[in-house]
């Protein structure tokens, strides 16, 4: 048996698809974390991989048996500005395999050397960002959220030259296939109609398969595209992620989280906050993300026109209705999670607003957006619990004011207050990737060779949904709310 069963569907598309490209083998290569769980999931060896052969696969060494190395090609509107080619400057699919649920998975190497998309760009990644994404990405699946996953880093052994020099590595990188809504784009600027077909079957039979026997295969993806995003953003603000560079080329058709450069989470709760330096005006802020998701996905409405149906009139009729999905599947998901933020099982009319209200008080207040929900189980058995929740807010008595309307409408659930209380514990995260200590984990890292921050971080935020109490200081907001977190890509 070969040690990574590939299967690669992506590598049979037209060679216009991609640039086959092996990755460039770094100096010294050094395994800094393999996902051995992750692995296993994947139907590979954990020790195979931790092995000397399986750290030059990682690290673009050895193309491992049976890979068709590759960066994919791609256009997307970054910053609303639509740049027709970018592709993979910095990343190469090795292949894909099947892994245990009979998901297919991209295995993709991403720091790993130049590519014909590489632009000015040297297609290395620093240790810091690689670090950030192995986390963040890690933290976004222990909560729940769909997402791109780590399976390994690895040090290269050879600098990058950003402002400063710093160490290099490499990240593998694990999604259910890394097609973007800027793949779309590619193509249809192109006036490429059979690419774009080509494309289409292809998402179809991988990640829509329900979609492919519609009567409107084509119009069914798009509702299917449509529908699993408005989820994903309903759950990022749920958990306060601000993903900071919501262009066209880092929206996955798929539905899982993509591309963590700039990422961060709130602290104190604002919905304008904005993290990215490179985010002037703040179009990628916190609240505006539906707004963005649903802008994209209409650039890719776009780019499916020509299939959608013969006539012009009749095919944007039918984008028009597969976009006018989004709000509702939105606001449902949204509002859904709001309650059982909340600790309410039905969705009754005066919800939303009651949410509202006490978002509304969060932000006049600067209250810290994980550690308000999370004190609030407690409080919604415990009416003495109150106190830890109404002293993150500047004026406690905003709290208290809107707790009065909260316990009235908890009244009316016919679950006991413990159970209630059990449930919220798994709506409200204890423990989020919290800005100040990715930077801490990350300067441990780079300026002292230290990764004992970065497994500890890890752990605790592979169970975030339990009191840890050991941990609880991974818990707590940065002095000062965080205010002023800038985040660089
Ligand atoms: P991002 O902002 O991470 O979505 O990247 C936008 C584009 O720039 C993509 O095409 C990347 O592949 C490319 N890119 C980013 N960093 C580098 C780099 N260091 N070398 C080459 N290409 C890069
Ligand atoms: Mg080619
Ligand atoms: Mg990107």
């Amino acid at each position: 048996m070969t040690p990574i069963p590939f299967d690669n569907s992506y590598a049979r598309l037209p060679e216009r698809f991609y640039a086959a490209r092996a990755p460039t083998p770094v100096a010294a290569p050094r395994l800094i974390r393999l996902n051995r769980a992750l692995a296993e999931n994947l139907g590979l060896d954990p020790d195979w991989l931790a092995g000397p052969e399986g750290v030059a696969a990682l690290a673009g060494n050895q193309v491992p048996e049976g890979a068709t190395p590759l960066a994919a090609a791609y256009a997307g509107h970054q910053f609303g500005q639509f740049v027709p080619q970018l592709g993979d400057g910095r990343a190469i699919l090795l292949g894909e395999v099947v892994d245990r649920s009979g998901q297919r998975r991209d295995i993709q190497l991403k720091g790993s050397g130049p590519t014909p998309f590489s632009r000015r760009g040297d297609g290395r990644a620093a240790l810091g960002p690689v670090l950030r994404e192995y986390l963040v990405s890690e933290a976004m699946a222990a909560l729940g959220i769909p997402t791109t996953r780590a399976l390994a880093a690895v040090a290269t052994g050879e600098p990058v030259i950003r402002e400063t020099l710093l160490p290099g590595a490499v990240l593998t990188r694990v999604a259910a296939s890394h097609i973007r809504v800027g793949t779309f784009q590619f193509f249809a600027v192109r006036g490429d109609v059979e690419g774009l077909r080509a494309l289409a079957d292809h998402v179809l039979a991988r990640h829509y398969p329900e979609a492919a026997g519609a009567e409107k295969p084509y119009r069914a993806l798009l509702e299917g595209i449509v529908a699993r995003q408005a989820a994903l953003v309903a759950r990022w603000l749920l958990v306060g992620f601000v993903h900071g560079v919501m262009n066209t080329d880092n929206m996955s058709v798929a539905g899982e989280t993509i591309d963590y450069g700039p990422c961060a989470f709130l602290d104190a709760y604002d919905p304008r906050t904005v993290f990215s330096s490179i985010d002037q005006h703040g179009r990628y802020a916190y609240g505006e993300q539906p707004r963005i998701a649903l802008w994209n996905l209409t650039r890719l409405a776009e780019t499916l026109l020509p299939l959608l149906a013969a006539d012009e009139t009749e095919a944007v009729a039918e984008a028009e209705a597969a976009l006018a999905g989004y709000a509702p599947r939105f606001e449902a998901a949204y509002h859904a999670g709001l309650n059982a933020k909340l600790g309410l099982t039905d969705l009754r009319d005066g919800d939303p607003a009651l949410a509202g209200d006490l978002l509304k008080r969060m932000a006049e207040n600067q209250a810290d957006f994980t550690r308000t929900f999370r004190a609030l189980c407690a409080a919604a058995a415990n009416p003495e619990a109150d106190s830890a929740v109404r002293d993150l807010f500047v004026d406690p008595t905003a709290y208290d004011a809107w707790a009065q309307t909260w316990r009235q409408r908890l009244a009316q659930e016919a679950r006991d207050p413990a159970a209630t209380e059990a449930a919220m514990r798994r709506a409200n995260p204890a423990f989020i990737p919290r800005n100040h200590r990715v930077e801490a984990m990350i300067a441990a890292a780079v300026d002292h060779n230290d990764f004992g921050p970065f497994e500890e971080l890890l752990a605790v935020l592979s169970r975030p949904y339990d009191d840890q109490p050991a941990m609880a200081h991974y818990a707590e907001a940065p002095e000062g709310g965080g205010v002023g977190y800038r985040t660089f890509c």
